[in-house]
């Protein structure tokens, strides 16, 4: 039977890189396919449709919830944002990793529905850190650095639900450290499985 894939949530703060990251993973190794969201929030400028988000309205989105065709959802701001649930289930039947990267509440009850899921926050290595990449992007106003790292420090209270934190100082060191992750949880289980089946057949003849 093919294997199938590891279902992985990335979430971090606003400012985390964890958007590069995940494009990096996906550019670098075949086996991710990146779930596109679909949301009630209006488009940004540079937002492109099905490529950052499925805009809808919030009638449409939530019409989409009473027909169960998303695996999550959750608001944020006022707006909702979900999964959609088909993609997800025919890349992983495909053997395929899929990354949701979602806010907390969306990867708590991911890890409540798929408790094999990982989850992985990633954040700069320190708060001083992270106001300085906030601050060297030169675009926000002073209010609204503020904001985000008020955001920054709501969001470190959830960091404990998730199985792992990946720390970018270094965006390939980072990379493969999200990778190996993946790698070692996807041997270790299937392994096991395969190992007490092996084992209950051998000890069958003894029945
Ligand atoms: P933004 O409006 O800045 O694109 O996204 C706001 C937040 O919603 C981010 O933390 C993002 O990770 C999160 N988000 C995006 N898509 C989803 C989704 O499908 N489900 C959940 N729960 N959160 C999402």
């Amino acid at each position: 039977m093919a294997k199938k894939g590891i279902l992985l949530v990335i979430s971090g703060f606003s400012g985390a890189g964890k958007g590069t990251i995940v494009n990096r993973l996906i550019e670098k190794y075949d086996e991710y396919a990146l779930s596109i969201s679909m949301t009630s929030r209006a488009p940004r400028p540079g937002d492109v449709e099905g490529v950052n988000y499925f805009f809808v309205s919030r009638e449409e989105f939530e019409k989409t919830i009473a027909e169960n065709g998303l695996l999550e959802y959750a608001q944020y701001c006022g707006n909702y944002y979900g999964t959609p649930r088909a993609f997800v289930e025919k890349k992983l039947s495909e053997g395929r990793n899929v990354i949701l990267e979602i806010e907390i509440q969306g990867a708590t009850n991911i890890k409540k529905a798929f408790p094999e899921s990982l989850l992985i926050f990633v954040t700069p290595p320190s708060a001083e850190e992270l106001e300085r990449r906030l601050r060297s992007r030169g675009t926000e106003t002073e209010e609204a650095i503020r904001g985000r790292l008020a955001r920054a420090h709501e969001e470190s209270v959830g960091m404990d639900t998730y199985d792992f934190i990946v720390i970018n100082d270094d965006l390939e060191k980072c990379v493969d450290e999200v990778h190996g992750i993946i790698e070692t949880s996807r041997k270790q289980p299937v392994r096991m499985q395969d190992f007490i089946e092996d084992m209950k057949k051998q000890l069958d003849v003894y029945r």
